[in-house]
């Protein structure tokens, strides 16, 4: 029997319409390379991304086509955000640490048509200028430098619109949304997001169990725009009407501290090394800032350490950590505490808020082991996490040979390994490529990498396999100190021993002064292999 119910399709262009309905005055803030704050309201947004629809649409634009960002988190990406999908062409933002030819690649393989860009970006830009070639380039001018010959100013491009733009209609399976995958193995692989998944994926991640944002937050994404939708929080805030704050191209601790303090931020998103230069900046200076005592901090991306959990509960500032990637949208899992589990010890909760957390709804997860088997969900039977739902992608934009990223019956291989407990919590133990593989024992280089971290002198950690004759492989540990501390290699050694098995702890320890990060800020293994394998 068919319902009742009527068939609407799941679009954004309603969360933009209901934000200008119900929440005109909400404010916008974006810090601008000025540092002073640029404000606007949701109706200025709704105006603004509606312009930008209309004047793309007379510029050519249309359904399916892509149009490139180059920006960082601002009001004006925002806008692009919505205004893009809504003509039903692809908003394609475009990752600005990435190596130009990286970018390059990325824009042709697309077929951008149109590029909107910060002026401030204009210098990268000129690095792979001469390898793309797009038909209009709209330049936002937030440092109010000079548009150059060629190129037409963003806001001469919104006054050319009247504001009287008609939504065409769509289908909810359209696309509405791309990102490429930092292609870290191979090349970029392209992930087409839909209105439909979008809309879905902004819905779960309000709920309270999940990212918990709604019209009496305030929020500030550190994510960038340009890596997977900024978690696709600027959806979410604007599905829920929540006051928005952009860092622009502000991303320093001392900065981002300012405006969590100036805007009453009470939600911030990011990925674990931008927490560890917050910590050292809280660490130095508790006093300085005024911020709320509610203020959360969602992680993902890398494993949040625990000890980074506990040392920002000391200033009374709450971790919560998710899971996710590119693929999915990306939020796959959140950490926060079922009753059951905030009933135990003091320490058997942070070790659950230390994991990757419950998949959320929707989000189906198995562990899949070597045998092809699924594993019990018992904390101890590892696997690689295999998942599907309403917003993981089923494939890669133009790729055929992708087959060894999807199982036959249909699930995306994450390639990330884990344990799931009694309790439905996914314990993230490594990726398949950086797992230290040691006498026929799999080496968890993340437990190491939270061990070591757990020491009070150690700012950052990371662990790399090194090739070792008797046991294949054996961890190198790379480690970057607390200012003003010092340790060494044995008194390390010996506190890890205290903590884990023998044949875990590392017998090689390197101190440098930075680990170096991939385009996303997270460490860089491979790039750190290279350093470190290169000339130890
Ligand atoms: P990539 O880093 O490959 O460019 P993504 O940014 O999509 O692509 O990263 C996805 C990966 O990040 C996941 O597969 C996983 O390995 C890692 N990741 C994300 N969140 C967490 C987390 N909370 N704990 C551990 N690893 C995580």
């Amino acid at each position: 029997m068919r319902s009742t119910m009527m068939d609407r399709p799941l679009l954004l262009d309603d969360i933009l319409e209901r934000a200008g309905a119900q929440f005109p005055d909400v404010e916008i803030v974006t810090n601008m390379p000025d540092k002073t704050l640029h404000r606007q309201t949701y109706g200025d947004m709704v105006r603004r991304a509606k312009q930008l629809a209309q004047a793309l649409t007379q510029a050519g634009i249309k359904p399916g086509d892509r149009v490139a960002t180059f920006s960082w988190n601002t009001h004006a990406h925002l806008e692009a955000y919505f205004g893009i999908p809504i003509t039903g062409a692809v908003l394609h933002t475009l990752n600005l640490r990435l190596p130009p030819d990286d970018v390059s690649w990325i824009v042709n393989h697309a077929e951008d048509r149109i590029l909107i860009i910060d002026d401030v970006l204009l210098p990268l830009y000129e690095k792979f200028a001469d390898r793309v070639n797009f038909e209009r380039i709209i330049v936002v001018p937030l440092a109010g430098k000079p548009i150059p010959e060629g190129m037409e100013s963003y806001e001469d491009f919104l006054a050319s619109a009247d504001g009287e733009f008609v939504y065409p209609d769509k289908d909810e399976n359209d696309a509405c949304g791309m990102c490429y995958t930092s292609g870290t193995t191979g090349k970029p692989k392209g992930v087409v997001y839909s209105h439909r998944s979008t809309v879905l994926h902004a819905m779960t991640a309000a709920m309270p169990d999940t990212l918990n944002l709604s019209f009496n937050d305030t929020v500030l994404p550190v994510v960038p725009m340009f890596h997977v939708n900024a978690w696709g929080i600027p959806y979410v805030a604007t599905l829920t009407g929540a006051k928005q704050v952009y860092p622009g191209p502000h991303m320093d601790p001392e900065s981002l501290l300012d405006v969590y303090a100036a805007e009453r931020v009470n939600t911030t998103a990011g990925v674990p090394t931008i927490w560890m230069g917050i910590l050292e900046a809280l660490d130095a200076e508790p006093d300085r800032w005024a911020l709320r005592d509610d203020l959360s901090m969602i992680v993902g991306g890398s494993a949040a350490p625990e000890s980074m959990i506990r040392r920002f509960d000391g200033h009374g500032l709450t971790v919560i950590q998710a899971w996710g990637m590119t693929e999915t949208s990306p939020l796959g899992s959140a950490a926060r505490l079922k009753p059951a589990v905030t009933a135990r010890s003091e320490d058997e909760r942070y070790a659950k808020r230390a994991t990757a957390g419950v998949a959320v709804p929707f989000v189906e997860v198995r562990i899949v082991g070597d045998d092809g088997n699924p594993q019990p969900w018992n904390g101890e039977d590892m696997g690689e996490i295999q998942i599907r739902g309403p917003w993981i992608t089923g494939s890669y934009f133009r790729l055929d040979n992708s087959d060894e990223k999807f199982t036959t019956d249909g699930w995306l291989r994450t390639g990330d390994i884990a344990t799931v407990d009694a309790d439905g919590y996914i314990d993230i133990t490594d990726r398949t490529k950086d797992v230290i593989k040691s006498g026929g024992e799999w080496i968890s280089s993340v437990q190491l990498e939270n061990a070591i971290m757990a020491h009070d002198a150690v700012a950052e950690a990371a662990v790399v396999a090194q090739p070792d004759d008797k046991w294949g492989e054996r961890p190198l540990a790379a480690v970057v100190l607390r200012k003003g501390e010092t340790l060494d290699a044995d008194t390390l050694r010996a506190f890890l021993l205290e903590r884990m098995a023998k044949w875990m702890v590392p017998d090689d320890y390197v101190f440098i002064d930075a680990i170096p990060r991939t385009s996303t800020g997270k460490f860089s293994k491979l790039d750190l292999r290279k350093q470190l394998l290169d000339t130890a």
